[in-house]
C-alpha cells in the first residue's frame, strides 16, 4: 500500500472514528435524557394517586389526572380496580410484586414501546395495591429513527470527503519525496555521482532530506575520485617499478651473455654484475618499504632519546663516499629530547636525506643541525649543492620522481619518498627549501615525545 493511500486512510479513519463516537454520545444523551423527563412525569402522577389512596382512602379521578399520553391503571395482584381508559392491562414486574417502585420499557400488542412505572401501594406493611402510570415512547422512537440514517449518511459524506481532501493532501505532501526518489532512482542507474536532486523548495524535512542526500553524493564522489587516483598512483608505481627492475636485470644478463662467449671471467663485467644485484637489491627493499607502507604496516613507536641515534647517523654517513665538508652541529640539549618513534626508520630517514645531500654536492659543505620547534624539534640537512629548480620542489617527495641531473646518479626516486613516509609515521613532516646554484635545505619536524605521568619537561 502506498505511503499516500495509507496517510490518506488514517485521517479518514481517525474522522469516522471521531464522527461515530459524536454520533453515538448524541444518540444516547438523547435518548436518555427524553427517558428522564417521561420517568419523572410518571413519577409524579403515580404519587399523587398513591398519596390519595394511603391518606384518604380512595382512588382519585383517574381521568383527570392523566392526559392524552398518559395512562394510570390501579390494581391488586389479581384485579383491576381502576384505570384511567379502557386499554387493558400492563404486565407487573417481579421487583415491583416484590415490593419496590420500578420503571420498566414494554412493547405494546403492536409493537409500540412505552415506559411503565409500577409503585406499589402498602397496607400495613405488605405491597397491597399498584399503581401504574403509562407513556408511549413513539415520539423518541420516532425523532431516533429518522436521526439514525442522517447521521449515517452524515458520516459517510464526511468521510467521504475527508477522504478525498486527505488524498489530495497526502499527495501534495508526498510530491517533492517522489521526485527526490524517482530522481535518485536515476542517479542510481546512470551511475553517474556528478549528478545531483534539485530542489528549490523551502528546508523543511523534504529539503533537509535532499541536502543530506546532495552531501552523500559529494562525499561518495570525492572518495570515488581519491580511489580512482590511488589505484592510478597504484598502476604507475607497479609500472614505474617494474621499469626499475629491468634496467638492472638486462645489464646483468648482458654481462652473462659476454662472459659465456669469452669463455673466461673478466673482472670488469663481474664488478659491473655485483654492482647492479646490489642496486636490486637496495630497490627491492625500498619497494618493499613503500608496499609495507601503503598495505597500513605501521611499526610499533617507543620513546626514543633523539641525541644518540642522530649521532650515530651521522657517524655512518661521515664513512659514505664524500667531496664536502661535514659539519655536525647538535646542540647538547639533543640528547634530553625524547620522541615516540622507531629507531630503525628514523635512521633510515636521515640517512636518505644526507645520501642525497652528499651524492648531489659535488663540492661545499653539508651540514646537520637539531633544534627545538614549537612542539616539536627539527633535525635539518644543509647542503650548498646545485639546488633544486622552483618547478622540481614540490615533486621531490613524489615517488620515482628524479630531478634530470639525478639520472646520471643511479637514484631510484624513491628515497624521499619513503623518508617523508616515515615522518608521517612519527606525526611529523618533512620539507624542503632549495635555491638553484645556492643549495638545499631538507627540515625533518618530528613531535617531542611527553611522558602522560610522572615525565620530566625537557
Ligand atoms: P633519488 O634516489 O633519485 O635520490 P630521492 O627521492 O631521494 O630519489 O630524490 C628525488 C629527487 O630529488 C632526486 O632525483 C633529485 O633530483 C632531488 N634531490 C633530492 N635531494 C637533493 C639535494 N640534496 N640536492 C638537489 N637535489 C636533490
Amino acid at each position: 500500500m502506498s505511503l499516500r493511500l495509507r496517510l490518506a486512510l488514517f485521517y479518514t479513519g481517525q474522522l469516522v472514528v471521531a464522527l461515530l463516537l459524536f454520533s453515538f454520545l448524541m444518540y444516547g444523551v438523547l435518548r436518555w435524557n427524553y427517558i428522564r423527563e417521561v420517568d419523572a412525569s410518571l413519577y409524579s402522577v403515580a404519587w399523587r394517586v398513591a398519596e390519595s389512596m394511603q391518606r384518604y382512602w380512595r382512588i382519585p379521578s383517574l381521568k383527570g389526572l392523566a392526559d392524552r399520553s398518559t395512562f394510570i391503571l390501579v390494581r391488586t395482584d389479581e384485579l383491576v380496580i381502576a384505570q384511567s381508559t379502557d386499554f387493558g392491562t400492563f404486565p407487573v414486574p417481579a421487583e415491583a410484586m416484590a415490593g419496590r417502585a420500578t420503571y420498566t420499557t414494554e412493547r405494546d400488542v403492536n409493537g409500540e414501546p412505552y415506559r411503565l412505572y409500577t409503585l406499589p401501594v402498602y397496607v400495613n406493611g405488605e405491597p397491597v395495591f399498584w399503581v401504574q402510570v403509562a407513556q408511549p415512547l413513539q415520539l423518541l422512537e420516532r425523532v431516533l429513527t429518522t436521526l439514525r440514517p442522517i447521521l449515517g449518511a452524515g458520516i459517510a459524506g464526511f468521510a467521504l470527503l475527508t477522504g478525498a481532501a486527505a488524498w489530495w493532501l497526502a499527495g501534495r505532501a508526498i510530491a517533492p519525496v517522489q521526485r527526490v526518489a524517482s530522481a535518485a532512482e536515476s542517479i542510481g542507474q546512470s551511475a553517474d555521482l556528478s549528478l545531483r536532486v534539485p530542489y528549490q523548495g523551502p528546508q523543511d524535512e523534504v529539503g533537509r532530506l535532499v541536502h543530506t542526500f546532495n552531501g552523500m553524493l559529494d562525499q561518495l564522489q570525492e572518495l570515488y575520485a581519491r580511489l580512482a587516483t590511488a589505484v592510478d598512483a597504484q598502476k604507475r608505481f607497479v609500472a614505474d617499478a617494474s621499469h626499475e627492475l629491468r634496467t638492472p636485470l638486462t645489464i646483468i644478463r648482458g654481462n652473462i651473455d659476454y662472459l659465456e662467449r669469452a669463455g673466461t671471467l673478466d673482472p670488469e663485467a663481474v664488478a659491473d654484475m655485483k654492482a647492479e644485484a646490489a642496486r636490486m637489491s637496495e630497490l627491492l627493499e625500498e619497494l618493499l618499504a613503500m608496499a609495507r607502507a601503503d598495505a597500513g604496516q605501521t611499526p610499533e613507536l617507543e620513546p626514543l632519546a633523539l641525541g644518540p641515534l642522530v649521532r650515530d647517523v651521522c657517524r655512518r654517513a661521515g664513512a659514505l663516499p664524500h667531496q664536502v665538508d661535514f659539519v655536525v652541529e647538535l646542540p647538547p640539549a639533543l640528547d634530553r629530547i625524547m620522541v615516540l618513534g622507531h629507531a630503525e626508520w628514523l635512521r633510515r630517514a636521515l640517512l636518505i636525506l644526507l645520501d642525497n645531500a652528499f651524492k648531489y654536492t659535488p663540492s661545499g659543505t653539508v651540514t646537520v643541525r637539531a633544534g627545538r620547534q614549537g612542539e616539536g624539534v627539527v633535525l635539518q640537512v644543509i647542503d650548498t649543492g646545485p639546488g633544486i629548480p622552483p618547478e622540481d620542489l614540490p615533486r621531490v617527495f613524489d615517488r620515482f620522481f628524479r630531478g634530470d641531473p639525478a639520472r646520471s646518479r643511479g637514484g631510484s626516486g624513491l628515497g624521499l619518498a619513503i623518508a617523508s613516509w616515515v615522518a608521517g609515521l612519527h606525526g611529523g613532516r618533512l620539507t624542503a627549501e632549495s635555491k638553484v646554484g645556492e643549495g638545499s635545505t631538507f627540515s625533518l619536524w618530528l613531535p617531542v615525545y611527553r611522558p602522560a605521568a610522572g615525565g620530566t619537561n625537557s
